[in-house]
């Protein structure tokens, strides 16, 4: 098969595949929702009107760029040269808005009126209805009832902002069981709603939409570092995986420079092997989750297996196609991190270069505990949100390990 490649970076076909992975697995009620979808992304992403406006959203209301940090603490500290992509000081507190703006701008142009979306941390919840405050447009986030208790301030803001909170109750109430329910509202109200999805997930183009939406974190990343040390391209540069937004962003103007390692950390929970965990593209096999075809963790006949993770934002039994092809490919190194390993690595940040990362973003940190990188080499680290929705998780983790 011909293989057409619509991205400048991405290794998509016009079907929205990446190798094995990808596609749209959609119920035929979706089918003119998606296809288009497709055409206004098509038409857009390349509009300079477009471009124009979704710009100045993001350096006068994101507040990008936003910094890439020499954290020279944390350099001494594990002998070598490590810069911080602080996506922790984006407007809500995490990457996540960069691709709620693109999408709702999209949806205005598609002259749609109710947007709705899933969460798990709240933090693509938080940044739905940011968006949506900001547009006047109705608003509905999907939030699993374990989620809707663990994140309670992320609860409270989407509320203040003026968007709906629909708990969920099906499943283990946690993402997976979200997006569910959010599907099902879009196959109830195909004309005027608006699915914003919030991760490199989902049915084709959504991966690849997003992928592009977050790409602006990689684009800065080669002038800051260009700026800082002469140099645009790093030796590793290191994201935490969940569904794959934040990577995706962090790698894409990367890709295709095969002396620039990638490298993904995905959730071990309590250890890959202790059957709670998150690691989905170690313990993954080929399935269909969301609309798309992955690694999904699931049963020898198919069914989900329930995640877990300490981190909600990275709870969730797929991954986005592109990352289930980078690491099959070996462009990518994935490794695990477990619940305690994100947890050191996290007070390690905050006690030496006075920040407190998202608990996701702490388990890209952690791979400085886990790999020994080289004197001279430059590590760059996005660091995706800020770890003031974790408060409650740290205060609780961190004083029992103290009294140990
Ligand atoms: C949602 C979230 C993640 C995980 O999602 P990705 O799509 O994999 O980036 C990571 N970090 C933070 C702070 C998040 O809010």
């Amino acid at each position: 098969m011909e293989t057409y490649t619509p991205d400048p970076f991405l290794p998509v076909d016009e079907n929205g595949y990446y190798g094995p992975y990808g596609g749209a697995y959609i119920p035929e009620i979706l089918h003119s929702n998606v296809e288009n979808l497709k055409k206004a992304f098509s038409r857009y992403i390349d509009d300079p009107e477009f471009i124009k406006e979704y710009e100045d959203l993001l350096s006068q209301y994101v507040g990008r760029p936003t910094p890439l940090y020499h954290a020279k603490r944390l350099s001494e500290h594990y002998g070598t040269n490590i810069y911080l992509k602080r996506e922790d000081l984006c407007h809500t507190g995490a990457h996540k808005i960069n691709n709620a703006i693109g999408q709702v701008l999209l949806a205005k142009r598609m002259g749609k009126n109710r947007i709705i979306a899933e969460t798990g941390a709240g933090q693509h919840g938080v940044a739905t209805a940011t968006v949506c405050a900001l547009m006047g447009l109705e608003c509905i986030i999907y939030m699993g009832a374990t989620d809707v208790a663990r994140q309670r301030p992320n609860v409270e803001r989407i509320k203040m902002l003026g968007a709906k909170v629909v708990p969920v109750e099906s499943g283990n109430k946690t993402l997976k069981d979200a997006t569910n329910e959010a599907i099902r509202d879009w196959c109830c109200n195909p004309a005027d709603t608006f699915y914003i999805i919030g991760s490199t997930v989902g049915p084709h183009p959504y991966p690849q939409m997003v992928a592009r939406f977050q790409s602006v974190i990689s684009r800065e990343i080669r002038k800051q570092l260009k700026e800082q040390t002469g140099r645009e391209m790093p030796d590793y540069v290191v994201a935490c995986i969940g569904g794959g937004s934040n990577a995706a962003g962090a790698f894409y103007h990367f890709l295709k420079d095969d002396n620039v390692r990638l490298i993904a950390a995905e959730a071990a929970g309590l250890g890959v092997d202790s059957g709670e965990s998150a690691a989905t593209i170690q313990l993954g096999t080929e399935g269909i989750i969301h609309g798309s075809r992955t690694l999904v963790m699931q049963t020898p006949d198919g069914q989900i297996v329930e995640p877990y993770s300490i981190s909600a934002g990275l709870d969730y039994p797929g991954v986005g196609p592109l990352h289930a092809y980078l690491a099959k490919s070996g462009r990518a190194d994935v490794t695990a991190v477990t619940d305690d390993e994100a947890l050191k690595a996290a007070n390690t940040l905050t006690r030496l270069e006075g920040i407190i990362p998202a608990l996701e973003s702490a388990h890209a940190l952690a791979v400085l505990d886990q790999r020994k990188f080289g004197k001279d080499d430059i590590v760059v680290i996005n660091v995706s949100g800020r770890g003031d929705k974790d408060m409650q998780t740290y205060l609780s983790r961190m004083s029992s390990t103290e009294e140990a």
